[in-house]
């Protein structure tokens, strides 16, 4: 099933994000944690995409498990920034072989000693989105950011360019993690200004870790309140608090953008289920009365 009919059937969805382990890893971990997150009954997962399709084959495996062995639907990334026509041919060739009907299409970020106009066939997401949707057998998303893309000089520059992805065939969009649901706010009225209506599944990452969320910080360009600041300080020397403190962070984000009518709630599970678990069973009710 298309992810835009079920976001359109539904008032919330809930996805959760697994990416491939390394090549040389087996795949036993992610497929433990997949069973786990398909317990909390989602409405999708997605499956990264390694950059410069390092992991293509790990990606369509993965996704065809969570689509023909737990009956969930599976949202395939793919990234176009370093690939060729016949490459992007052939993935989508074999994603279809493999029941996959959704994809998040991504430009990719640009590996060093690579320049985007090297690539004469895809240089921007768009591009990408615009060849899968001439196809008319893929529901298509793309990536948006509340904070604006670490490349772009203006949120207002980096919008006109997310008009372009939606103008090309992008039916969903899932945005880059935020920890302060105002940013949230603020941009969905600038989608608006810019006629852009597709429904926005917002990304959550409960960071339960003080180097991966500084490194986040700097990676992503969102920013960090002083709230999860203060958390984090307190509770860096104390592990299991750190959790319950992130969760209860999380929780209450998400409860917001809940109250606040989001279409979508993407958790980055990082390949762990237990975190998603605590923060699926808080919000419990609140999914259930929200759809029923
Ligand atoms: P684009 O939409 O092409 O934008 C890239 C930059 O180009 C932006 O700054 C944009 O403003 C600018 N731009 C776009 N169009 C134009 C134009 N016409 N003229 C001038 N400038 C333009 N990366 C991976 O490698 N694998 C993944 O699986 C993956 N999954 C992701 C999932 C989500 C939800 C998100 C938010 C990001 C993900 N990424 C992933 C990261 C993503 O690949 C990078 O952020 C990448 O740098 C941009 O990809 P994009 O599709 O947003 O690019």
């Amino acid at each position: 099933m298309f992810i835009k009919d079920i976001i359109s059937s539904k008032k919330l969805s809930i996805s959760f994000e697994v990416f491939p382990p390394k090549n040389d890893m087996p795949l036993d971990g992610v497929y433990k944690t997949i069973g786990e997150l398909a317990e909390l009954n989602p409405d999708f997962i997605s499956v990264t995409y390694g950059a410069g399709g390092s992991s293509k084959g790990r990606t369509i495996e993965i996704a065809s498990t969570i689509k023909n062995k737990y009956g969930i639907e599976a949202v395939a990334h793919l990234t176009c920034a370093t690939s060729t026509k016949e490459e992007i041919n052939n993935i989508l060739s074999e994603l279809k072989d493999n029941g996959i009907e959704n994809i998040l299409a991504l430009r990719g970020d640009i590996p060093d000693g690579f320049k985007i106009s090297d690539n004469l066939n895809y240089k921007y997401a768009k591009d990408l989105i615009g060849e899968i949707s001439e196809r008319k057998k893929f529901s298509i998303s793309a990536a948006a950011y509340p904070e604006g893309h670490t490349e772009c000089s203006s949120l207002e520059d980096d919008i006109r360019h997310l008009k372009e992805k939606v103008d090309c065939g992008a039916e969903v969009l899932i945005t880059q993690l935020f920890f302060d649901n105002n940013k949230f706010y603020e941009f969905k009225e600038k989608l608006y200004k810019h006629n852009i209506n597709v429904p926005v599944i917002t990304g959550i990452m409960p960071v339960v870790n003080r180097n991966i969320i500084e490194r986040i910080g700097v990676l992503s360009g969102a920013f960090i309140p002083q709230k999860l600041k203060n958390i984090i300080d307190k509770y860096e020397n104390s592990p299991e608090a750190l959790v319950d403190a992130v969760i209860a962070y999380s929780t209450e984000q998400i409860s917001d953008l809940i109250v606040n009518g989001v279409d979508g709630v993407h958790i980055y599970a990082m390949n762990k289920s237990a975190v998603a678990k605590r923060i699926m069973k808080n919000i419990k009710e609140i999914r259930k009365a929200i759809n029923s």
